[in-house]
């Protein structure tokens, strides 16, 4: 066979989609890389959610668990961020929380990547980075920026309907790898419901007194900046939300409906003796509005579309013409969690949990979150 034009042609495409199935399968791999955490010097325990639930072991849904005992008999508080890994603030929340906090009483547990499946992944056909740096006094430092649900390659097929484990509740099949639909989840279940009864068995365990889910979700979302409860909660909530009023600070109190199942603020509530609160900020980076899907959106919040929606008000949606900074997002979860836990502390003195050096909302605004990053 001779060698004509139109075979270096083809050998031109050939070479040219291998390296970029090289590039990108680079990048896709690149994703199995963990973050780090640097836990506060008041760390007593590393432990694995896989301690709680030995079947997840060496699997893709094994996350760390950072546990931290001040000594002094109270209650404990968990908090989970990463619940839905496109929702960097409730993650980074949680690591700033893990790197500062330092409990004076009861203790403080803290899973910054609760679904950690979902941290391998970007969701298909949103053009999001897969990761973002944050610049801190150490240097730089990178997070992966996650999919709502977990990885499709550690379950697969989506059922065409998902149907809740134990209520029946149906929904549509790519929930089914959502884990804020799949608790109480059970032992023997699909991947997501064995991560979601290891929360359980974790919260059982531990005897949690008190139980954060940290989340974000589009700016035309109706319940955004917002704290849902169990009924459970209610009182506590609201205490927290009339004194986050006096900072100038405004949460809608939602409660959580009682027949929407498999959400961490209904079944943690119902299944355990937890007091379990959800928050909720608001991310362009999630909303149908948006334009370009960079690095510069996640941590900036600013987006021209969003900004020409909110000058023009046809579109209800909750975003600040100057854009909804990460540093904003993290502070409004971790002035939140402060409230709530000052209002649980009032509620029940005998599982108090006390804890200091957490900054407050307006030194992380000011000083930029990577402040507070070790
Ligand atoms: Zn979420």
């Amino acid at each position: 066979m001779t060698f004509r034009p139109h075979h270096r042609t083809a050998a031109f495409f050939v070479l040219a989609a291998a390296a970029a199935a090289a590039a990108a399968s680079f990048e896709f791999l690149s994703m199995r890389r963990s973050d780090a955490v640097h836990p506060s010097g008041a760390l007593t325990r590393s432990a694995m959610l896989s301690d709680y639930a030995p079947s997840l072991r060496d699997t893709p849904g094994d996350t760390p668990v950072y546990i931290f005992d001040s000594g002094v008999p109270g209650g404990t508080a968990l908090v989970l961020g990463g619940t839905h890994p496109n929702e960097s603030a409730g993650f980074i929340a949680a690591v700033l929380l893990a790197e500062n906090v330092r409990p004076t009483r009861g203790r403080v547990i803290i899973v910054p990547q609760a679904c950690a499946s979902g941290f391998t992944a970007t969701d298909p056909l949103e053009a999001c980075p897969t990761h973002f740096t944050i610049e801190t006094a150490g240097g730089p430092r990178r997070f992966r920026f996650g999919a709502r649900g977990g990885n499709p390659l550690h379950q697969w097929p989506d059922p065409l309907v998902y149907r809740h484990f134990p209520s029946g509740q149906q929904l549509s099949g790519m929930e089914s790898r959502n884990l804020n639909r799949s608790y109480p989840g059970r032992e023997e279940g699909t991947f997501m419901e064995r991560v979601g009864h290891a929360f359980l068995s974790l919260i059982r365990t531990e005897n949690v007194s008190v139980a954060f889910d940290l989340h974000e979700a589009a700016p035309e979302v109706m319940i955004i900046n917002a704290i849902i409860t169990h009924e459970k909660g209610t009182d506590i909530a609201a205490g927290a939300v009339l004194n986050l009023e006096f900072e100038d600070l405004k949460y809608s109190l939602e409660i959580s409906p009682k027949r929407f199942h498999g959400l961490s603020h209904r079944e943690w509530g119902d299944s355990t003796g937890a007091v379990p609160f959800l928050m909720e900020t608001s991310n362009p980076v999630q909303g149908r509005l948006r334009g370009v899907t960079d690095e510069a959106l996640v941590l900036e919040g600013n987006d021209p579309f969003y900004r020409t929606a909110a000058a023009l008000g046809t579109v209800r949606i909750t975003y600040r013409p100057e854009g909804e900074p990460l540093s904003l997002r993290v502070a409004r979860h971790v002035q939140g969690f402060r409230r709530l836990m000052e209002s649980f502390n009032e509620t029940y003195p005998d599982a108090a949990c006390t804890f200091e050096a957490v900054p407050d909302y307006t030194e992380i605004l000011e000083a930029g979150v990577g402040r507070y990053l070790r």
